[in-house]
Protein backbone atom coordinates (compact mmCIF):
# COMPACT_ATOMS: atom_id res chain seq x y z
CA UNK A 1 0.00 0.00 0.00
CA UNK A 2 1.71 3.56 -0.92
CA UNK A 3 2.73 5.63 2.33
CA UNK A 4 0.30 8.11 2.06
CA UNK A 5 -2.57 5.81 2.44
CA UNK A 6 -4.21 6.37 5.84
CA UNK A 7 -5.42 4.03 8.51
CA UNK A 8 -8.23 1.53 8.21
CA UNK A 9 -9.69 3.77 11.05
CA UNK A 10 -8.90 7.32 9.65
CA UNK A 11 -10.27 6.03 6.27
CA UNK A 12 -13.81 5.10 7.67
CA UNK A 13 -13.97 8.55 10.10
CA UNK A 14 -12.86 10.34 6.20
CA UNK A 15 -15.85 8.60 4.75
CA UNK A 16 -18.20 9.27 8.07
CA UNK A 17 -16.68 13.31 8.07
CA UNK A 18 -17.59 14.12 4.06
CA UNK A 19 -21.30 12.60 4.67
CA UNK A 20 -21.86 14.79 7.81
CA UNK A 21 -21.07 17.40 5.76
CA UNK A 22 -24.21 17.17 4.06
CA UNK A 23 -26.52 17.17 7.34
CA UNK A 24 -27.48 19.66 9.89
CA UNK A 25 -26.08 17.99 13.20
CA UNK A 26 -26.84 19.46 17.05
CA UNK A 27 -23.49 21.20 18.03
CA UNK A 28 -20.79 17.85 19.22
CA UNK A 29 -23.23 15.37 17.97
CA UNK A 30 -20.86 14.53 15.46
CA UNK A 31 -18.05 14.01 17.13
CA UNK A 32 -19.73 11.84 20.01
CA UNK A 33 -21.45 9.95 17.10
CA UNK A 34 -17.84 9.33 15.37
CA UNK A 35 -15.47 8.78 18.19
CA UNK A 36 -15.71 4.88 19.49
CA UNK A 37 -16.43 4.70 22.62
CA UNK A 38 -13.96 2.17 24.64
CA UNK A 39 -11.57 -0.61 23.14
CA UNK A 40 -10.70 -2.82 25.68
CA UNK A 41 -7.49 -4.80 25.37
CA UNK A 42 -6.43 -8.17 27.56
CA UNK A 43 -3.10 -10.12 26.90
CA UNK A 44 -3.82 -13.36 28.11
CA UNK A 45 -1.73 -16.52 28.47
CA UNK A 46 -2.13 -20.19 27.72
CA UNK A 47 0.16 -23.34 28.81
CA UNK A 48 0.53 -25.09 25.21
CA UNK A 49 2.98 -27.45 23.91
CA UNK A 50 5.02 -26.75 26.92
CA UNK A 51 4.78 -23.39 27.38
CA UNK A 52 3.38 -20.39 28.24
CA UNK A 53 2.08 -18.40 25.16
CA UNK A 54 0.44 -14.98 25.57
CA UNK A 55 -1.69 -13.59 23.21
CA UNK A 56 -3.12 -10.08 22.33
CA UNK A 57 -7.22 -9.89 21.96
CA UNK A 58 -9.43 -6.91 21.94
CA UNK A 59 -12.94 -5.61 21.73
CA UNK A 60 -14.33 -2.41 20.75
CA UNK A 61 -17.61 -0.83 21.55
CA UNK A 62 -18.29 1.95 18.74
CA UNK A 63 -21.38 3.27 20.08
CA UNK A 64 -24.03 2.56 23.11
CA UNK A 65 -26.83 3.98 21.36
CA UNK A 66 -29.06 0.92 21.70
CA UNK A 67 -27.99 -2.33 23.54
CA UNK A 68 -26.29 -5.62 23.17
CA UNK A 69 -23.93 -4.24 21.00
CA UNK A 70 -22.89 -6.29 18.39
CA UNK A 71 -20.25 -7.83 15.83
CA UNK A 72 -17.88 -10.41 15.33
CA UNK A 73 -14.39 -11.87 16.44
CA UNK A 74 -11.07 -11.60 13.82
CA UNK A 75 -9.06 -14.08 14.24
CA UNK A 76 -5.75 -13.02 12.25
CA UNK A 77 -2.30 -12.09 12.78
CA UNK A 78 -2.94 -8.40 11.30
CA UNK A 79 -5.51 -8.07 14.17
CA UNK A 80 -4.68 -4.56 16.03
CA UNK A 81 -6.64 -2.06 17.54
CA UNK A 82 -6.51 0.66 14.81
CA UNK A 83 -8.60 -2.06 12.83
CA UNK A 84 -11.05 -3.25 15.64
CA UNK A 85 -11.90 0.09 16.09
CA UNK A 86 -13.14 0.68 12.56
CA UNK A 87 -14.72 -2.49 12.60
CA UNK A 88 -16.40 -1.50 15.55
CA UNK A 89 -17.74 1.89 13.52
CA UNK A 90 -18.57 0.02 10.58
CA UNK A 91 -20.96 -2.28 12.91
CA UNK A 92 -22.91 0.92 14.22
CA UNK A 93 -23.21 2.19 11.15
CA UNK A 94 -24.62 -0.86 9.44
CA UNK A 95 -26.81 -1.68 12.22
CA UNK A 96 -28.46 1.16 11.57
CA UNK A 97 -28.66 1.15 8.07
CA UNK A 98 -30.83 -2.25 8.30
CA UNK A 99 -32.56 -1.36 10.98
CA UNK A 100 -31.08 -4.29 13.35
CA UNK A 101 -31.01 -2.47 16.61
CA UNK A 102 -27.87 -2.68 18.10
CA UNK A 103 -24.92 -0.38 18.44
CA UNK A 104 -21.83 -1.27 17.13
CA UNK A 105 -19.19 -3.59 18.60
CA UNK A 106 -15.97 -5.84 16.95
CA UNK A 107 -13.14 -7.78 18.10
CA UNK A 108 -10.34 -9.35 17.53
CA UNK A 109 -7.80 -11.79 18.54
CA UNK A 110 -4.01 -11.26 16.78
CA UNK A 111 -3.50 -15.30 16.37
CA UNK A 112 -2.98 -17.24 13.41
CA UNK A 113 -5.23 -19.65 13.74
CA UNK A 114 -3.81 -22.24 11.32
CA UNK A 115 -0.91 -22.34 13.50
CA UNK A 116 -3.11 -24.51 16.27
CA UNK A 117 -4.69 -27.47 16.24
CA UNK A 118 -7.90 -27.79 17.48
CA UNK A 119 -8.03 -28.79 20.97
CA UNK A 120 -6.00 -25.77 21.37
CA UNK A 121 -7.60 -23.06 19.21
CA UNK A 122 -10.69 -24.20 21.53
CA UNK A 123 -8.91 -23.99 24.98
CA UNK A 124 -7.95 -20.09 23.53
CA UNK A 125 -10.92 -19.55 22.92
CA UNK A 126 -12.10 -20.32 26.04
CA UNK A 127 -9.87 -18.15 27.96
CA UNK A 128 -9.98 -15.32 25.92
CA UNK A 129 -14.37 -16.15 26.19
CA UNK A 130 -13.44 -15.84 29.64
CA UNK A 131 -12.06 -12.82 30.06
CA UNK A 132 -14.68 -10.98 28.05
CA UNK A 133 -17.77 -12.16 29.75
CA UNK A 134 -16.02 -11.24 32.94
CA UNK A 135 -16.34 -7.71 31.42
CA UNK A 136 -20.06 -8.31 30.63
CA UNK A 137 -18.25 -7.35 26.70
CA UNK A 138 -19.67 -11.14 25.96
CA UNK A 139 -23.37 -10.76 27.33
CA UNK A 140 -26.81 -11.26 25.80
CA UNK A 141 -27.87 -8.27 26.68
CA UNK A 142 -25.07 -6.04 26.43
CA UNK A 143 -22.51 -7.22 24.02
CA UNK A 144 -22.85 -10.47 21.16
CA UNK A 145 -20.31 -11.28 18.86
CA UNK A 146 -20.66 -13.37 16.05
CA UNK A 147 -18.46 -14.89 13.60
CA UNK A 148 -15.70 -12.92 11.24
CA UNK A 149 -12.70 -13.65 9.49
CA UNK A 150 -11.12 -16.93 11.06
CA UNK A 151 -13.54 -17.76 13.04
CA UNK A 152 -16.62 -19.39 12.04
CA UNK A 153 -19.57 -21.88 13.88
CA UNK A 154 -17.21 -23.88 15.67
CA UNK A 155 -15.65 -21.16 17.71
CA UNK A 156 -19.45 -19.76 18.40
CA UNK A 157 -20.22 -22.90 19.93
CA UNK A 158 -16.81 -23.02 22.12
CA UNK A 159 -18.05 -19.22 23.35
CA UNK A 160 -21.44 -19.99 23.80
CA UNK A 161 -20.59 -22.80 26.17
CA UNK A 162 -17.93 -20.97 28.27
CA UNK A 163 -20.94 -18.16 28.88
CA UNK A 164 -23.60 -20.91 30.27
CA UNK A 165 -20.42 -22.32 32.20
CA UNK A 166 -19.76 -18.42 33.94
CA UNK A 167 -23.55 -17.67 33.93
CA UNK A 168 -25.30 -21.36 34.64
CA UNK A 169 -28.75 -19.48 35.92
CA UNK A 170 -29.09 -17.35 32.79
CA UNK A 171 -31.92 -18.23 30.71
CA UNK A 172 -30.84 -16.19 27.84
CA UNK A 173 -27.57 -17.90 27.91
CA UNK A 174 -27.49 -18.75 24.39
CA UNK A 175 -28.14 -15.53 22.60
CA UNK A 176 -24.78 -14.33 24.13
CA UNK A 177 -22.87 -15.07 20.54
CA UNK A 178 -24.52 -15.65 17.22
CA UNK A 179 -23.26 -17.86 14.29
CA UNK A 180 -23.75 -20.81 16.84
CA UNK A 181 -24.12 -24.56 14.93
CA UNK A 182 -27.29 -25.19 14.62
CA UNK A 183 -27.36 -27.91 17.30
CA UNK A 184 -26.15 -25.15 19.96
CA UNK A 185 -29.00 -22.87 19.49
CA UNK A 186 -28.08 -21.05 15.40
CA UNK A 187 -30.75 -20.35 13.14
CA UNK A 188 -30.89 -22.07 9.66
CA UNK A 189 -29.35 -20.02 6.79
CA UNK A 190 -27.01 -18.15 9.38
CA UNK A 191 -23.35 -19.72 7.60
CA UNK A 192 -24.86 -18.43 4.11
CA UNK A 193 -26.23 -15.23 5.07
CA UNK A 194 -23.67 -13.09 4.09
CA UNK A 195 -23.38 -14.42 0.94
CA UNK A 196 -26.98 -14.65 0.28
CA UNK A 197 -27.10 -10.59 1.21
CA UNK A 198 -25.16 -10.01 -1.75
CA UNK A 199 -27.07 -11.79 -3.73
CA UNK A 200 -30.23 -9.83 -2.95
CA UNK A 201 -28.10 -6.83 -2.98
CA UNK A 202 -27.24 -7.24 -6.37
CA UNK A 203 -30.99 -8.54 -7.43
CA UNK A 204 -32.66 -5.62 -5.68
CA UNK A 205 -29.94 -3.35 -7.97
CA UNK A 206 -30.73 -4.75 -11.12
CA UNK A 207 -34.12 -3.93 -10.34
CA UNK A 208 -33.21 -0.29 -11.04
CA UNK A 209 -32.80 0.01 -14.96
CA UNK A 210 -31.46 3.48 -14.09
CA UNK A 211 -28.97 2.80 -11.14
CA UNK A 212 -27.20 0.51 -13.06
CA UNK A 213 -27.07 2.87 -16.35
CA UNK A 214 -25.01 5.08 -13.39
CA UNK A 215 -22.59 2.07 -13.92
CA UNK A 216 -23.11 2.03 -17.83
CA UNK A 217 -24.88 -1.50 -17.15
CA UNK A 218 -28.16 -2.79 -18.03
CA UNK A 219 -30.49 -5.84 -18.35
CA UNK A 220 -30.20 -8.51 -15.55
CA UNK A 221 -27.73 -10.51 -13.68
CA UNK A 222 -28.31 -13.39 -16.02
CA UNK A 223 -25.12 -13.41 -18.41
CA UNK A 224 -22.98 -10.66 -16.10
CA UNK A 225 -18.65 -10.78 -15.97
CA UNK A 226 -17.87 -11.63 -12.34
CA UNK A 227 -14.84 -11.26 -10.33
CA UNK A 228 -14.35 -12.22 -6.98
CA UNK A 229 -11.80 -11.69 -4.87
CA UNK A 230 -11.90 -14.39 -1.66
CA UNK A 231 -13.19 -17.44 -1.57
CA UNK A 232 -14.40 -17.39 2.03
CA UNK A 233 -17.51 -18.43 3.74
CA UNK A 234 -18.70 -14.70 2.20
CA UNK A 235 -16.99 -14.60 -1.59
CA UNK A 236 -17.84 -18.58 -2.16
CA UNK A 237 -21.45 -18.30 -1.27
CA UNK A 238 -22.23 -14.83 -3.05
CA UNK A 239 -20.37 -16.43 -6.20
CA UNK A 240 -22.13 -19.94 -6.30
CA UNK A 241 -25.84 -18.06 -5.45
CA UNK A 242 -25.37 -15.90 -8.41
CA UNK A 243 -23.61 -18.40 -10.87
CA UNK A 244 -26.09 -21.13 -9.52
CA UNK A 245 -29.55 -19.23 -9.15
CA UNK A 246 -29.43 -15.92 -11.16
CA UNK A 247 -26.84 -17.33 -14.60
CA UNK A 248 -24.48 -14.91 -13.92
CA UNK A 249 -20.27 -15.97 -15.31
CA UNK A 250 -18.20 -16.01 -12.57
CA UNK A 251 -14.74 -15.09 -15.13
CA UNK A 252 -12.32 -14.33 -12.19
CA UNK A 253 -11.33 -15.78 -8.92
CA UNK A 254 -8.69 -14.34 -7.10
CA UNK A 255 -6.82 -16.02 -3.79
CA UNK A 256 -4.17 -15.77 -1.54
CA UNK A 257 -1.76 -17.91 -4.65
CA UNK A 258 -2.89 -16.25 -7.52
CA UNK A 259 -6.16 -16.22 -9.78
CA UNK A 260 -8.25 -17.98 -12.29
CA UNK A 261 -9.78 -16.99 -15.05
CA UNK A 262 -12.81 -18.57 -17.27
CA UNK A 263 -14.13 -16.30 -19.96
CA UNK A 264 -16.37 -19.32 -20.23
CA UNK A 265 -17.58 -18.90 -16.31
CA UNK A 266 -16.57 -20.95 -13.91
CA UNK A 267 -18.39 -23.67 -11.21
CA UNK A 268 -17.67 -22.31 -7.96
CA UNK A 269 -18.09 -25.45 -5.95
CA UNK A 270 -15.27 -26.98 -8.03
CA UNK A 271 -12.89 -24.27 -7.12
CA UNK A 272 -13.80 -24.49 -3.81
CA UNK A 273 -13.54 -28.38 -3.23
CA UNK A 274 -9.80 -27.53 -5.04
CA UNK A 275 -8.44 -25.06 -2.70
CA UNK A 276 -9.55 -27.00 0.27
CA UNK A 277 -7.65 -30.44 -0.86
CA UNK A 278 -4.37 -28.44 -2.15
CA UNK A 279 -4.83 -25.08 0.02
CA UNK A 280 -4.89 -22.78 -3.17
CA UNK A 281 -6.05 -22.16 -6.85
CA UNK A 282 -2.97 -23.18 -8.40
CA UNK A 283 -3.36 -25.88 -11.52
CA UNK A 284 -7.33 -26.16 -10.77
CA UNK A 285 -8.92 -27.24 -14.39
CA UNK A 286 -11.62 -24.70 -13.54
CA UNK A 287 -9.89 -21.47 -15.37
CA UNK A 288 -6.05 -20.20 -16.63
CA UNK A 289 -4.12 -19.70 -13.26
CA UNK A 290 -2.92 -16.70 -12.97
CA UNK A 291 0.29 -16.11 -9.89
CA UNK A 292 -0.32 -12.42 -9.97
CA UNK A 293 -3.90 -11.71 -8.79
CA UNK A 294 -3.39 -8.68 -8.01
CA UNK A 295 -3.90 -8.36 -12.53
CA UNK A 296 -7.04 -10.17 -12.36
CA UNK A 297 -8.60 -8.02 -9.78
CA UNK A 298 -8.18 -5.40 -12.42
CA UNK A 299 -9.15 -7.35 -15.24
CA UNK A 300 -12.64 -5.52 -17.67
CA UNK A 301 -15.85 -7.11 -16.09
CA UNK A 302 -19.11 -6.36 -14.75
CA UNK A 303 -18.95 -6.54 -11.23
CA UNK A 304 -15.74 -7.19 -8.90
CA UNK A 305 -16.84 -8.53 -5.51
CA UNK A 306 -13.66 -7.67 -3.30
CA UNK A 307 -14.81 -10.51 -0.32
CA UNK A 308 -11.71 -10.30 1.38
CA UNK A 309 -9.97 -8.14 3.59
CA UNK A 310 -9.70 -4.29 4.00
CA UNK A 311 -7.78 -1.79 1.55
CA UNK A 312 -7.63 -4.31 -1.44
CA UNK A 313 -8.67 -1.22 -3.36
CA UNK A 314 -6.14 1.27 -2.99
CA UNK A 315 -4.64 4.20 -4.19
CA UNK A 316 -2.10 2.31 -5.97
CA UNK A 317 -4.83 0.26 -8.44
CA UNK A 318 -7.64 2.32 -7.82
CA UNK A 319 -7.33 4.06 -10.80
CA UNK A 320 -6.64 0.68 -13.11
CA UNK A 321 -9.78 -1.11 -11.81
CA UNK A 322 -11.71 -1.87 -14.78
CA UNK A 323 -15.15 -3.10 -12.78
CA UNK A 324 -18.02 -0.37 -13.17
CA UNK A 325 -19.47 -1.75 -10.53
CA UNK A 326 -17.88 -3.14 -7.42
CA UNK A 327 -20.08 -4.46 -4.30
CA UNK A 328 -17.86 -4.59 -1.11
CA UNK A 329 -18.43 -7.53 0.68
CA UNK A 330 -15.74 -7.76 2.94
CA UNK A 331 -15.46 -4.83 5.11
CA UNK A 332 -13.56 -1.61 3.98
CA UNK A 333 -12.03 -2.57 0.92
CA UNK A 334 -11.56 0.03 -0.81
CA UNK A 335 -9.76 3.01 1.09
CA UNK A 336 -11.16 6.48 1.31
CA UNK A 337 -8.55 7.81 -1.04
CA UNK A 338 -9.39 4.71 -3.69
CA UNK A 339 -12.98 5.48 -2.97
CA UNK A 340 -12.55 9.33 -4.42
CA UNK A 341 -10.95 8.20 -7.35
CA UNK A 342 -13.60 5.59 -8.29
CA UNK A 343 -15.80 7.98 -7.62
CA UNK A 344 -14.27 10.44 -9.71
CA UNK A 345 -13.90 7.42 -12.87
CA UNK A 346 -17.82 7.05 -12.36
CA UNK A 347 -17.69 2.94 -10.91
CA UNK A 348 -20.50 2.44 -8.63
CA UNK A 349 -19.62 1.12 -5.49
CA UNK A 350 -22.75 -0.70 -3.47
CA UNK A 351 -20.91 -0.09 -0.01
CA UNK A 352 -19.89 -2.59 2.82
CA UNK A 353 -22.19 -1.31 5.63
CA UNK A 354 -24.74 -2.03 2.87
CA UNK A 355 -23.47 -4.81 0.88
CA UNK A 356 -22.32 -7.54 3.59
CA UNK A 357 -25.27 -6.72 6.25
CA UNK A 358 -26.75 -10.16 5.43
CA UNK A 359 -24.54 -11.59 8.19
CA UNK A 360 -25.66 -9.49 11.01
CA UNK A 361 -29.58 -9.72 10.07
CA UNK A 362 -29.18 -13.10 10.16
CA UNK A 363 -27.58 -13.04 13.20
CA UNK A 364 -30.15 -10.54 14.58
CA UNK A 365 -32.88 -13.43 13.74
CA UNK A 366 -30.77 -15.92 15.59
CA UNK A 367 -30.66 -13.82 18.77
CA UNK A 368 -34.42 -13.31 18.92
CA UNK A 369 -34.65 -16.85 17.96
CA UNK A 370 -32.30 -17.96 21.04
CA UNK A 371 -34.73 -15.48 22.93
CA UNK A 372 -38.09 -16.60 22.73
CA UNK A 373 -36.18 -20.01 22.26
CA UNK A 374 -38.27 -21.44 19.94
CA UNK A 375 -37.85 -22.34 16.36
CA UNK A 376 -39.15 -20.16 13.67
CA UNK A 377 -42.78 -21.29 11.67
CA UNK A 378 -42.66 -23.89 14.55
CA UNK A 379 -46.68 -22.76 15.43
CA UNK A 380 -47.76 -21.30 12.26
CA UNK A 381 -45.76 -23.79 9.35
CA UNK A 382 -48.61 -26.70 9.39
CA UNK A 383 -51.29 -24.54 10.31
CA UNK A 384 -50.54 -22.32 6.92
CA UNK A 385 -50.19 -25.78 4.97
CA UNK A 386 -53.70 -26.41 6.15
CA UNK A 387 -55.09 -23.67 5.62
CA UNK A 388 -53.63 -23.45 1.51
CA UNK A 389 -55.27 -27.48 1.60
CA UNK A 390 -58.64 -25.93 2.14
CA UNK A 391 -58.34 -23.93 -0.99
CA UNK A 392 -56.54 -26.50 -2.77
CA UNK A 393 -59.52 -28.20 -2.41
CA UNK A 394 -61.86 -25.70 -3.37
CA UNK A 395 -60.71 -25.19 -6.64
CA UNK A 396 -60.38 -29.13 -7.31
CA UNK A 397 -63.89 -29.25 -6.09
CA UNK A 398 -65.17 -26.06 -8.81
CA UNK A 399 -62.78 -27.47 -11.46
CA UNK A 400 -64.88 -31.33 -11.24
CA UNK A 401 -68.57 -30.08 -10.21
CA UNK A 402 -69.02 -27.42 -12.40
CA UNK A 403 -67.00 -28.97 -15.20
CA UNK A 404 -64.79 -26.57 -15.88
CA UNK A 405 -61.70 -28.70 -17.23
CA UNK A 406 -58.95 -26.40 -15.28
CA UNK A 407 -55.47 -28.60 -14.01
CA UNK A 408 -53.60 -26.91 -11.79
CA UNK A 409 -50.29 -26.17 -13.21
CA UNK A 410 -47.00 -29.23 -12.60
CA UNK A 411 -45.77 -28.54 -8.98
CA UNK A 412 -48.02 -25.83 -8.45
CA UNK A 413 -49.86 -28.33 -5.50
CA UNK A 414 -46.81 -29.00 -3.76
CA UNK A 415 -44.82 -25.70 -4.16
CA UNK A 416 -48.06 -23.80 -2.67
CA UNK A 417 -48.88 -26.86 0.07
CA UNK A 418 -45.42 -26.13 1.51
CA UNK A 419 -45.47 -23.89 4.75
CA UNK A 420 -42.98 -21.77 5.80
CA UNK A 421 -40.36 -23.37 7.37
CA UNK A 422 -37.37 -21.31 9.33
CA UNK A 423 -35.32 -21.13 6.48
CA UNK A 424 -38.06 -19.96 4.43
CA UNK A 425 -38.44 -17.51 7.08
CA UNK A 426 -35.16 -16.41 6.99
CA UNK A 427 -34.55 -15.75 3.75
CA UNK A 428 -37.68 -13.78 3.57
CA UNK A 429 -36.92 -11.54 5.97
CA UNK A 430 -33.00 -11.09 4.51
CA UNK A 431 -34.17 -10.01 1.33
CA UNK A 432 -36.91 -7.83 3.02
CA UNK A 433 -34.09 -6.38 5.07
CA UNK A 434 -31.93 -6.40 2.03
CA UNK A 435 -34.57 -4.16 -0.26
CA UNK A 436 -35.76 -1.80 2.28
CA UNK A 437 -31.88 -1.12 2.99
CA UNK A 438 -31.16 -0.78 -0.42
CA UNK A 439 -34.59 1.65 -1.31
CA UNK A 440 -33.86 4.57 1.60
CA UNK A 441 -30.27 4.42 0.32
CA UNK A 442 -30.95 5.57 -3.26
CA UNK A 443 -33.97 7.39 -2.48
CA UNK A 444 -31.24 9.93 -0.67
CA UNK A 445 -28.75 9.03 -3.83
CA UNK A 446 -31.51 9.92 -6.07
CA UNK A 447 -33.01 13.07 -4.38
CA UNK A 448 -29.84 14.96 -3.31
CA UNK A 449 -27.87 14.92 -6.35
CA UNK A 450 -24.97 16.90 -4.09
CA UNK A 451 -24.56 13.30 -2.46
CA UNK A 452 -23.22 11.76 -5.38
CA UNK A 453 -22.35 8.11 -4.26
CA UNK A 454 -24.19 5.29 -2.54
CA UNK A 455 -21.46 4.82 0.23
CA UNK A 456 -21.95 8.89 1.37
CA UNK A 457 -25.94 8.60 1.07
CA UNK A 458 -26.08 5.14 3.33
CA UNK A 459 -23.76 7.02 6.12
CA UNK A 460 -26.65 9.69 5.85
CA UNK A 461 -29.40 7.03 6.18
CA UNK A 462 -27.51 5.55 9.26
CA UNK A 463 -26.18 8.52 10.81
CA UNK A 464 -29.30 9.93 10.81
CA UNK A 465 -30.80 7.30 12.74
CA UNK A 466 -28.02 6.92 15.31
CA UNK A 467 -28.52 10.93 15.60
CA UNK A 468 -32.26 10.89 16.18
CA UNK A 469 -31.52 7.65 18.99
CA UNK A 470 -29.51 9.65 20.62
CA UNK A 471 -31.85 12.81 20.60
CA UNK A 472 -34.62 10.38 21.95
CA UNK A 473 -32.45 9.75 24.30
CA UNK A 474 -32.25 13.52 25.30
CA UNK A 475 -28.24 12.89 25.29
N1 LIG B 1 -18.72 -10.23 11.33
C1 LIG B 1 -19.90 -9.97 10.57
C2 LIG B 1 -19.91 -8.54 10.08
O1 LIG B 1 -18.90 -7.93 9.90
C3 LIG B 1 -21.16 -10.38 11.29
C4 LIG B 1 -21.44 -9.64 12.56
C5 LIG B 1 -22.62 -10.21 13.34
O2 LIG B 1 -23.27 -11.11 12.86
O3 LIG B 1 -22.82 -9.73 14.45
O4 LIG B 1 -20.93 -7.98 9.79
Amino acid sequence: MPPQEPSFRDSVDHMFTRAVRFMDLPPGLEEKIRVCNATYTVRFGVRLRGAIHTFTGYRSVHSEHMEPVKGGIRYAMSVNQDEVEALAALMTYKCALVEVPYGGSKGGLRIDPRAWDEHELEQITRRFTYELVKRDLINPAQNVPAPDMGTGEREMAWIADQYRRMNTTDINGNACVTGKPLSSGGIHGRVEATGRGIQYALREVFRYPEDLARARLSGGLEGKRIVVQGLGNVGYHAARFLSEEDGALIVGIVERDGALWNDAGMNVENAKQWMMRTGGLKACPEGKFHEDGAAILEAACDILIPAALEGVIHLGNAARIQAPLIIEAANGPVTAGADEILRERGVVIIPDMYANAGGVTVSYFEWVKNLSHIRFGRMQRRAEEAEHLLLVRELERLSSDQNLGWTLSPGFKQQYLKGADELALVRSGLDDTMRTAYQSMREVWHERPEVGDLRTAAYLVAIQRVADSYKAKGL
